[in-house]
């Protein structure tokens, strides 16, 4: 197998800012929902097959943004948020329903979602590198656990990650440094020898630097909306495969691994 990804020239110092005096990195841990796993497309392809409409994707997102904090903040259980989400959603719309109505809805667009998960193609060279360069691996997400274990394992992602850290077992949330605390202590390592990737900046980055982490932001450049804080202390990246290189720079005896 070849790594093509190792560096051959000498690391850009401005894009990648030596922030650590540490030069151990043992444990790489990843957020699983637009980072690992294209959710937003899916879940946006389902609301177009289940409406028939393609314009409705900002109101949902709002109103699941709404939601998703009352889980967050521990006001919500997951299938509750599901239920009075896809409920709010509907009579927004001028589609008001009961319940039921409202469950039976959320079950058929949950496994019309489902059954269009993809992992991005960043995602498993990037894996391959790291359990080849001996890095263990973790996903830690806000989302609901038994739905996010068969996700990773239905997408053949299972078999790289070592421990999969879910909100709602541990009992708390990103950006709470619990959650990012309880990965490193499941990897066996200090939170100064680990990395957490998000797509959420102030979710994950922020939220992982602050718990003594590495901290990257993913910006694949399809969202927007948030700026780097130039004190925020977080690496900006737009691709998973810019990750060995990066790491390869900032760790000394983390050499590109040899091929198998
Ligand atoms: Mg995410």
């Amino acid at each position: 197998m070849e790594f093509a990804l190792a560096p051959t020239e000498p690391c850009d110092a401005q894009s990648y800012p030596n922030m650590w005096d540490g030069s151990v990195l043992r444990a790489v841990c990843f957020d699983i929902d637009d980072t690992l796993i294209d959710f937003t497309s899916a879940s946006r392809d389902a609301l177009t097959a289940m409406t028939g409409r393609d314009d409705l994707w900002p109101l949902w997102d709002c109103v699941t943004e709404a939601h998703v904090a009352m889980v967050v903040a521990g006001d919500l259980d997951y299938p509750t948020m599901h239920r009075r989400r896809t409920k709010e959603f509907l009579a927004e719309i001028g589609m008001p329903v009961s319940d039921h109505d409202a469950a039976r809805f959320e079950r058929s667009r949950a496994a019309v979602m489902r059954s269009s998960f993809r992992v991005f193609d960043d995602v498993l060279p990037c894996l391959d590198w790291l359990r080849a360069a001996g890095v263990s691996i973790a996903a830690v997400t806000n989302a609901s656990g038994s739905h996010q274990r068969a996700k990773l394992d239905s997408l053949g992602l299972g078999r790289f990650i070592d421990h999969v850290a879910i909100a709602g077992e541990v009992g708390a949330a990103k950006p709470d440094p619990m959650i990012f605390h309880s990965a490193c202590a499941a990897l066996d390592c200090e939170p100064s020898e680990a990395m957490h990737v998000g797509d959420r900046l102030r979710t994950d980055a922020i939220g992982a630097r602050a718990a003594g982490m590495w901290g990257a932001w993913l910006n694949r450049g399809e969202q927007g909306g948030d700026a780097v804080d130039a004190d925020s202390g977080v690496l900006r990246i737009a691709s998973l495969a810019e990750i060995p290189e990066l790491l390869v720079c900032e760790f000394a005896q983390l050499g590109a691994p040899e091929p198998r």
